[in-house]
């Protein structure tokens, strides 16, 4: 069979030994005999798989040891679109209108508090991060999304706000250093940058709860995940093992440090095919560009099929955009390798070739 270079935008591609190591835990889970599938998730064996995920979680990122928790809970991004305002909006939030995603946890938000729009790219289609934002004083939280996975836009500094901030990490976490200890909220849906769908990701800091006053039901309450060590009710336990292999790639390939040089490698090498290109555009603007998700298009629609052909003939395979955009998106997270980027910039040259 033919290599596929697959640049999902997720759930996304996990790297060979993960899918390697899955397969055999659900065959012979640790040599137990059992299958992952079918050990307790209160079982001793599942409970070193959830602590060493929690600590590596943690640690990759440098916040052990600073007053945050790592829970593992379901639901996906979407469901943190609400948890959140649930536990920490008292009087008034503020959120940073990036695209979709943003929107969305935005429109969750009104339901529970005065919501203030402190910035947003609407006004260009999403297609920058806005600049020079001024957060007002006095917010519960601020909120934003490091990286907007369906327009390929990326924050690249948390935005400056003297509140307790909240991102949406769901496609960059993991994925190059940043000030991460300066939110105190992170959250991500496990798919894209972590493992596979249906786990979520919370990493927060204590100390942000218990500032409301509303009863909140013990499946949307932070605090009752954190007493419970994320075992609140049947965790996901072929996802947290998964995630767990994730990690520990991670860990042995020398962290986000190192992961960071690979991605900024691949976002480099097809942001300079894509302006080498006259006959491309790239969605997003040049100083707001994703190094996740690389968006483009042609400038003539009658380009398309050619490029779909060579798509089919190099097995480059989920590179369309997400709908509501068009045109194409790459998807460049930790596992994609650079040789996958390399054959589709090789398809770019060759249609460069031919105008
Ligand atoms: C995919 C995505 C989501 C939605 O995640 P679900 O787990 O499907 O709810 C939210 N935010 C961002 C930035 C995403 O990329």
């Amino acid at each position: 069979m033919k290599k596929v270079h697959n640049f999902s935008a997720g759930p996304c591609l996990l790297p060979t030994t993960v899918y390697e190591q899955a397969a055999e835990a659900v065959q012979n889970f640790n040599g137990s005999g059992m299958s992952i599938l079918s050990i307790s998730h209160r079982s001793k064996e599942f409970i070193a798989v959830l602590e060493e995920a929690k600590a590596l979680a943690l640690s990759l990122l440098g916040l052990e040891n600073k007053g945050y928790t790592a829970l593992f809970l379901q639901g996906g991004a979407s469901m943190e679109f609400m948890r959140i305002p649930y536990n920490l909006l008292a009087h008034r939030a503020g959120y940073i209108n990036t695209g979709t995603w943003a929107t969305k946890a935005l429109e969750q938000a009104t339901q529970f508090g005065e919501v203030d729009l402190i910035a947003s790219s609407e006004d260009q289609k999403f297609t920058y991060i806005p600049k020079d934002i001024i957060v007002p004083t006095g917010l519960d939280y601020l909120h934003f999304t490091s990286n907007n996975t369906i327009y390929g836009t990326q924050f690249n500094a948390v935005p400056k706000a003297d509140c307790p901030m909240v991102c949406d990490m769901s496609s960059d976490i993991y994925s190059r250093e940043f000030d991460y200890d300066k939110i105190d909220v992170i959250y991500a849906g496990a798919q894209k940058n972590i493992g596979p769908a249906g786990l979520s990701v919370v990493l927060i800091k204590e100390e942000v709860l218990g500032k409301t006053s509303r009863s909140i039901p013990n499946m949307l309450n932070y605090q009752e995940h954190i007493n419970k060590g994320s075992l609140y009710h049947t965790a996901n336990v072929f996802a947290i093992y998964t995630s767990l292999l994730n990690f520990r790639w991670l860990h042995n390939l020398g962290g986000v440090s190192a992961i960071e040089k690979v991605n900024n490698q691949k976002a480099a090498l097809l942001y300079k095919a894509i302006d080498d290109c006259d006959f491309i555009n790239g969605i997003a603007k040049v100083d707001s560009r994703s190094k996740m998700n690389v968006t483009f298009d042609f400038v003539e629609e009658k380009m398309a099929p050619l490029f779909d052909a060579l798509c089919q003939d190099t097995k480059i395979m989920n590179i369309k955009g997400h709908r509501s955009v068009g045109g194409y998106r790459a998807s460049l997270y930790n596992a994609l390798p650079l040789e996958s980027v390399e054959v589709l910039v090789s398809v770019l040259q060759q249609m460069n070739s031919l105008v």
